[in-house]
């Protein structure tokens, strides 16, 4: 029996404003706080989850970034030809298993995905995420969440990102019932639910039900094991509504400007990171980006973000659409979603969530104060 088990579970997409108009937990979680989600998605929220450091710092801001000198994908873009017709090998199903097949020529552990990347683009990008952030050494120089916890001597289980919810939650009791008492449990299923259902009430409620029991169910198990169960709920952003879209690859297409040459791109599905190689590609983007609804960022808002860096490893500019639009198509898929995130992060659907069954510091107040916390409450066992 111990004296406390610490559970953190990390529900991808739990915002906010969801918590609030569906009223989620409230008995079993009174403490609860509004937080300010990690600019980006969530592969650059999760590595900030699992390390306390921004994205300036874990370089992780967008699964690709423009980078000709340091693309691992050259040889695969020079058969770019093979890849025809261009409208076969952009449907999902076989990006799915050629992203598959690449992960593996590659010997990368992370998450990997191609997206709508077109292949004649790979030589120019390099790509963030090739190890698995979530295990030990997972994030180079940078000590994340299993290096610290095993540093700590803590009998800690984190989750394996690769499983389903049902089969995390599963592994999770059974942790507990081989003696861990620090969990660190990932979800990922509610942000699916959402990009396709976010204004469906139902469905909506329908799937917190199903969370609802899967915590319970490890609340109990925990009981059984320990005095004390400190059980914490924490997500890296919301979910905004699709209001619009945006055809920003067909205006710069036609500018004239040559890809590679005078300009790179990667367009994420709400915001495009342009990076300028002459003054004359800089000032044709940024006029031409005055048509679309939203805007470059300042200096002050990237560094506000923790994306501020010196490289402009992100891009020159970065120039992020007015929250509920969308960049269709974009590197990320060919048509919108019923909802996104990675807006702007102060937009009321951005917010981030933390619950609690325990009273937890004022000092947690953005996505990249988890970590402390975590840290803090492992330093107590
Ligand atoms: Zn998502």
């Amino acid at each position: 029996m111990h004296k406390t088990i610490e559970i953190f579970l990390f529900i991808d997409a739990l915002g906010w404003k969801i918590i609030n108009d569906h009223q989620f937990m409230v008995d079993l979680f009174p403490y609860r706080r509004k937080i300010f989600m990690q600019f980006g998605y969530s592969s650059s929220a999760i590595p900030t989850i699992l390390s306390g450091k921004t994205p300036a710092e874990h370089g992780h801001l967008g699964l690709f970034r423009f980078a000709p000198d340091h693309s691992p994908f050259k040889k695969l873009s020079r058969l770019a030809w093979l890849f025809k017709p261009e409208s076969f090998w952009n449907r999902g199903r076989v990006r799915h298993h050629l992203s598959k097949i690449l992960k593996r020529l590659y010997g990368f552990t992370g998450y990997f995905q191609l997206y709508r990347m077109p292949i004649w683009k790979l030589k120019f990008v390099d790509y963030c995420e090739k190890s698995d952030l979530f295990l030990a050494n997972g994030m180079g120089n940078i000590a994340n969440l299993h290096d610290t916890l095993y540093a700590k001597d803590i009998d800690f289980h984190i989750s394996d990102w690769h499983l389903s919810d049902d089969e995390n939650y599963t592994a999770a009791e059974k942790a507990i019932d081989h003696g861990k008492n620090f969990l660190f449990v990932y979800t990922a299923s509610f942000d699916g639910v959402l990009h396709d259902n976010v204004g469906d009430f139902t469905t909506i409620q329908s799937k917190l039900d199903k969370i609802k029991i899967q915590i319970e169910n490890l609340y109990k198990k925990a009981a059984e094991h320990a005095e004390t169960v400190h059980f914490t709920i924490f997500s890296d952003h919301g979910m905004t509504p699709l209001t619009g879209t945006v055809d920003m690859i067909k205006k710069i297409t036609e500018s004239g400007l040559v890809f590679g040459q005078d300009y790179g791109v990667c367009y994420d599905s709400t915001m495009a990171r342009f990076y300028y190689l002459n003054n004359n590609a800089k000032k044709v983007i940024e006029e031409m980006m005055k048509l679309f609804p939203g805007h470059f960022l300042s200096k002050e808002e990237e560094i506000r973000y923790g994306i501020y860096r010196q490289d402009r490893a992100f891009g020159d500019g970065i120039f992020l659409l007015d929250a509920g639009l969308q960049i269709v198509p974009s590197d990320m898929g060919e048509k919108p979603l019923n909802g996104m995130h990675g807006f702007s992060p102060e937009d009321e659907h951005s917010f981030a969530a933390i619950l609690s069954n325990t009273d937890f510091p004022e000092s947690v107040k953005h996505v990249s104060d988890y970590y402390d916390l975590m840290l803090e409450r492992a330093d107590n066992l």
